[in-house]
């Protein structure tokens, strides 16, 4: 009944959908653009606590059940579609009038980097993004440098947002029942970002130092930019970065000090 290609765990458990709800400080100020409603067991809880919810949703078989579940619920509109496609500034355009948008959802797990890329790569006049995610990602989102969890994705989400783990949330709470543990994520949007030359040249290093996570910074660089020791290391040398160290132990402000220095992302 249920489709498990397109990660259709659903939520049982009343009270974390509230803890949810409270843990995004929903309130009737807020806008809220829901992903994947599903059954509309969050739907309808967010439908009492904010002014509006748009829910996007690619199954449409479910559009019956979700029917019957927000039937009392009038400030809710469902969006038969992709969220991976969907023109999202136009959506918000059309479909939000408050000046509080928030984004909530029990994300598929399939999709959870591509969804969380897009939101974030769009830079939607948002105010925060709450999520439930597999644990193991929410961890690898929040991840400081010097520890195994640090990579490209806590990279990426640190410098749009700051994360927090809000809560973990067991099987048990879903129907089926997934294979690991879940957490709910929020994901402030920062107002002041770290200062960029160049936003694709940033996460092209970010992503050619972290390719071969064992090797020197030196060695992953030269080999994930297709560029010589040579310069590398002359620019490692400029941006005060010692060549032996690894990709985790760089911070954001040193893979941005490297991306300042090489020659725009387009040369490579
Ligand atoms: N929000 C519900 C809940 O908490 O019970 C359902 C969550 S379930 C983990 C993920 C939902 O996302 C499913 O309803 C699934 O059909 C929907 N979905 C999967 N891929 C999608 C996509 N690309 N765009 C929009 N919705 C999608």
């Amino acid at each position: 009944r249920f489709s498990k290609s397109l990660g259709q765990n659903f939520l049982i458990d009343g009270n974390i959908v509230r803890k949810i709800c409270e843990e995004g400080e929903i309130s009737k100020e807020d806008d809220i653009l829901e992903i994947g409603p599903g059954i509309g067991t969050l739907t309808e809880e967010l439908s009492y606590k904010a002014n509006k919810v748009v829910a996007v949703e690619l199954d449409k078989s479910l559009f019956p059940i979700l029917d019957e579940t927000l039937a009392g619920c009038n400030n809710v509109e469902i969006v038969p579609g992709d969220i991976l496609k969907i023109d999202l500034s136009k959506l918000f355009s059309e479909k939000f009038e408050s000046e509080n948008i928030k984004i909530v959802a029990n994300l598929p797990y399939y999709i959870t980097t591509p969804i969380i890329g897009r939101l974030l790569e769009e830079e939607l006049d948002i105010d925060s993004i709450l999520v439930m995610v597999q644990s193991e990602v929410a961890e690898r989102m929040k991840a400081s440098p010097g520890t195994k969890d640090y990579g490209s994705l806590s990279v990426f989400v640190q410098y749009y947002t700051d994360p927090e783990i809000v809560l973990l949330v067991p099987k048990t709470a879903f129907m089926p029942r997934p294979n690991v543990d879940s957490a709910v994520i929020k994901l402030k949007i920062r107002k002041e970002k770290i200062e960029l030359k160049d936003r694709e040249t940033f996460f092209k290093v970010v992503k050619a130092a972290f390719s071969q996570r064992r090797k020197t910074i030196l060695n992953s660089l030269s080999s994930g930019l297709k560029t010589d020791k040579a310069t590398i290391r002359a620019i490692l040398e400029k941006a005060d970065i010692d060549p032996k160290l690894r990709a985790e132990n760089l911070t954001i402000e040193d893979f941005s000090k490297i991306s300042a220095i090489l020659p725009p992302f387009n040369i490579y």
